[in-house]
Formats: structure tokens, C-alpha cells, sequence
């Protein structure tokens, strides 16, 4: 059982989660937790305002989350179990001051100071739903995350070694389980081979939830979140957006990995590789069922199912006459961003030309530099990916005709559609987004 930060955000919202465990006590749940809402950002900032050597104002700006978990373990513990939280609260503020000074005096590599500080959102507000939940009358139990899940060191988006990883969690959290017990343990956070506190990704809680799940074969993996399941699409563009009750794992993943923000894209694969089906479902409304994820797709009238967005894209369009007729050029191109390890998420060409969209441009100047050797290199920024999903897209004649006359009057840089039967992904411009989203719902869903 996987809750994020909204459903943390405050006292009564980690009593609401206490109870939603408490009617799954019988079920032997695992329970990981996001930190608070709006902490994982302040650390962030935080680190940011040490790095331009702002260490008092880095300090005195986490006081206030601070308060807020104090505030919880008020309201929700008891006087002794208080004290203890207090204990973990003071030594959290010493050790971030002590490592936001490192980061002002650039005492050890920026990236493993920034996940150690980050680290600080899960590490408290697992331990205090642990407390939350064992004065529910709950058998709930801390577990370190650092402990289970090992990673490579990539700092900020680091990868588990999942076998070592399965050992430990079956190892550590099997026993417990089998005493009756709870684990609770924070999302997103990690540690590497050497003992270094390593994250998984921002929304990387999905993905630990998953990883202990399939680690511990579970009967579902449940993602608890401040919406009633995946909605054809984001409930914040379009109000009239419904909950799917199923979805297939193919169509999950491309959902995801596109922008649908209620569920990280790295979360399926360890469902995937066990069936495990995944639960997203609403910590507000228990009562409702949210949407199923499950191997295959259930046959359906629709066959859209949802449509997903992900903007601050990037464009870049490669063209070179020595691309005619020869062989070696896409491997070429793609060696380039291999070695700057940038990811590319939707790619076409043409005889003479490659279009290629990235969403992360950390290394874009080099990238631009070394493509230059091959050809021309145009930049489009600030453009959006759009990707419809469903079922068969690919074997029904007069989707692609539908989705293109409803959006007939915006201009459609890029169209990818094949390469995946479940999705038809295009680029638009990002300020037009969201039009685009609604005109799509319209045409689909009413
Ligand atoms: P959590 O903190 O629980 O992990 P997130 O903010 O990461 O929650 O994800 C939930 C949010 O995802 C919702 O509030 C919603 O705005 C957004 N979202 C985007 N696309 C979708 C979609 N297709 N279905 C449901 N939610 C979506
Ligand atoms: N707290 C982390 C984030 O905000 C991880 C998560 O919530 O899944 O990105
Ligand atoms: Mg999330």
C-alpha cells in the first residue's frame, strides 16, 4: 500500500491513511509512504538557496515543514511516542544543517549531498506514520529504505539492482510480516552498494512500492493517491474526466511514461515481470474502487482510453544529404545522445532527416555540438507531447482520422503512431496544450 504526498499532507489526512491500513490488517499489507506533501520541493529549494550560499535561509525555511510533522505527531500519538518523534525530528535538523553547510562549502559531491537531503521527506514521515499507525492500535513497525532497496549510484534518478534488492526485502520484511507485523517504510529513497543515500526519481514512490510488491509476491500492489484511479485524463485540465475500473499494463506504461502523472512509469515493470495487478485508488475515497491495472486490457466500447501530456519538451530536427541512401547515421545519432546520457522520447524521419523529441535538456548545448558534425541542427523549445492510449489503436482503421480532424485547426509538429498498438503520440506546441486535451476529450468522451 503505496500513499502519497497528499494523502500525508496533514494530520487528518494520516488518520484517514491509519484507518484505510487498519481495514487491510488481515491482508498482511507492506506500507510505503511519499513524504509530506510540498517537503520533497522544500528540500530541494533548500539545497538550492545552500548552494548560492544561503545556509541560514536554507535552515530557517524548512522550520515550518518541521512544525508541520510535530503538529501531526501532536494530534495523532501519544506523549511518549512524541518524545521519540522528537528525538528523529532534532536529529534531522542537525544533520541537514550539517549538510546544507557541506553544500554552501562544496565538501562532497553536490548530487550525493542533494539525495541525502531530499532523502529527509521520506525518512520522517515514514517514521511518523509508523507512530500514527501503532497508536491506531496497529502492529506498525519502521523499516529503513535504505536498508532494502540498493541502487547503483546515479544520484537522483538511481536504478535498483533488483535481485540484491529482492534478497534483502525478502530477508528483512518477510519476517516481520510473518510475526504480524507492519513495515512501514519511506518511498523514492535508497541507498547505493557503498551505503550512500540514493533516490529513485521525483514521484519515485510508485516504483519502491512496486519494487517491494513484486519483491514479496505480493496479491496487488495498491497506489493510494488524491484521485479515484487513472481518469481519461488529467482531472486538472479536463473536470469532466472519469476513473477507468481497468487498464492494461501496456496502456499503464504509456500512459505514464507520457505524462499521467497519478502513477510513475517505472512502476509497472516489476508488476509486469510478476502479474501483479496494481490498485490506483483514492485516500479520500476509500470507498470507491479507483482502477485496476491488470495484465491484459479488457474489452471495452471505448477504444480510447485516456490521453496523457508532457510538456517542457524539446525538439530537435537533424538534416544531412549525406543521410541518402547510407547506412550508419541513425546509430550515429544515437551514439551521440547515448554518451550524454540523454533520453529521447519520440522519434521520426525521413530520408533525409531525424526529428527527435527530448524532455530533458541538461546536456543540450553538447548534444547540439556533436549532432552538428552530422548536419543541421534546428531547435524547437517549449513544444508538448500529447499521447492518446488505447487498445488497438493500431489495427483500427479512422482513429488517426478522428484525432486529427477534432484537432484540425492546431499545428501538429510531430506524429508517431505503430511503433506501440496501444498509443498515437504527436507533438504540439505547449501553449496550446491543454486545448488540445479538451478538444480530444470532447470528441472521445462525451
Ligand atoms: P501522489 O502524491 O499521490 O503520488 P501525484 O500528484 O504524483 O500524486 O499524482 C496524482 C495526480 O496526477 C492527480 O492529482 C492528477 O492531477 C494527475 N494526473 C495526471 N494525469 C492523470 C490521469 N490520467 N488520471 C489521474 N490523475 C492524473
Ligand atoms: N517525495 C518524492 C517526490 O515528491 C517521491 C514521491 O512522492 O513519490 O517526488
Ligand atoms: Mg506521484
Amino acid at each position: 500500500m503505496k500513499f502519497g504526498g497528499t494523502s500525508v499532507q496533514d494530520a487528518e489526512a494520516f488518520a484517514r491513511v491509519a484507518a484505510i491500513v487498519a481495514g487491510e490488517q488481515e491482508n498482511s499489507p507492506v506500507v510505503v509512504t511519499s513524504a509530506m506533501s510540498k517537503v520533497t520541493d522544500a528540500l530541494l529549494n533548500a539545497f538550492d538557496l545552500a548552494k548560492k550560499g544561503e545556509v541560514e535561509n536554507a535552515i530557517l525555511s524548512l522550520d515550518s515543514h518541521f512544525e508541520r510533522h510535530k503538529a501531526v505527531a501532536r494530534e495523532l500519538t501519544n506523549e511518549a511516542h512524541q518524545r521519540l518523534f522528537q528525538v528523529e525530528l532534532d536529529f534531522a535538523e542537525k544533520e541537514l544543517g550539517d549538510l546544507l553547510m557541506r553544500v554552501s562549502r562544496r565538501s562532497l559531491p553536490l548530487q550525493m549531498l542533494k539525495d541525502a537531503i531530499v532523502s529527509y521527506g521520506e525518512q520522517l514521515s515514514s517514521r511518523l506514520l509508523a507512530f500514527v499507525c501503532a497508536a491506531k492500535g496497529l502492529n506498525a513497525r519502521h523499516a529503513d529504505s535504505r536498508r532494502l532497496i540498493v541502487t547503483d549510484d546515479e544520484y537522483g534518478s538511481a536504478a535498483p539492482i533488483r535481485d540484491e534488492t529482492e534478497k534483502l526485502i525478502q530477508l528483512e520484511l518477510q519476517s516481520l510480516i510473518n510475526a504480524g507485523e507492519i513495515p512501514v517504510m519511506g518511498g523514492f529513497i535508497a541507498a547505493s552498494r557503498s551505503g550512500e543515500t540514493t533516490t529513485l526519481g521525483r514521484g519515485g514512490s510508485d516504483y519502491s512500492a512496486a519494487l517491494v510488491g513484486a519483491a514479496l509476491k505480493a496479491r496487488e500492489i495498491q497506489i493510494w493517491t488524491d484521485v479515484t484511479g487513472v481518469l481519461t485524463c488529467d482531472p486538472r485540465i479536463c473536470s469532466e474526466a472519469r476513473t477507468l475500473k481497468t487498464l492494461s499494463y501496456e496502456e499503464a506504461a504509456e500512459l505514464a511514461y507520457f505524462g499521467a502523472k497519478v502513477l510513475h512509469p517505472k512502476t509497472i515493470q516489476p508488476a509486469v515481470d510478476l502479474q501483479i495487478p496494481v490498485r490506483v485508488c483514492n485516500s479520500h475515497q476509500p470507498q470507491e474502487k479507483g482502477t485496476m491495472i491488470l495484465p491484459s486490457s479488457q474489452a471495452t466500447s471505448r477504444l480510447v482510453k485516456s490521453i496523457a501530456y508532457k510538456k517542457g519538451i524539446t525538439i530537435l530536427h537533424i538534416t544531412s544529404a549525406r543521410m541518402l541512401g547510407a547506412y550508419g547515421f541513425m546509430s550515429a545519432i544515437f551514439q551521440i545522445f547515448e554518451r550524454h546520457r540523454t533520453v529521447i522520447d519520440v522519434v521520426t524521419t525521413s530520408e533525409v532527416s531525424v526529428s527527435l523529441t527530448l524532455d530533458n535538456t541538461d546536456s543540450l548545448e553538447a548534444v547540439v555540438k556533436d549532432l552538428q558534425r552530422i548536419g543541421t541542427v534546428d531547435i524547437e523549445p517549449n513544444q508538448a507531447v500529447v499521447c492518446v492510449v488505447g487498445s488497438g489503436l493500431r489495427d483500427t482503421s479512422g482513429v488517426a482520422g478522428q484525432i486529427f480532424t477534432a484537432i484540425a485547426d492546431f499545428n501538429i509538429s510531430l506524429i508517431s503512431h505503430g511503433a506501440s498498438s496501444v498509443n498515437m503520440t504527436f507533438v504540439v506546441e505547449e501553449n496550446v496544450v491543454k486545448d488540445v486535451i479538451k478538444r480530444l476529450h470532447d470528441e472521445f468522451f462525451k
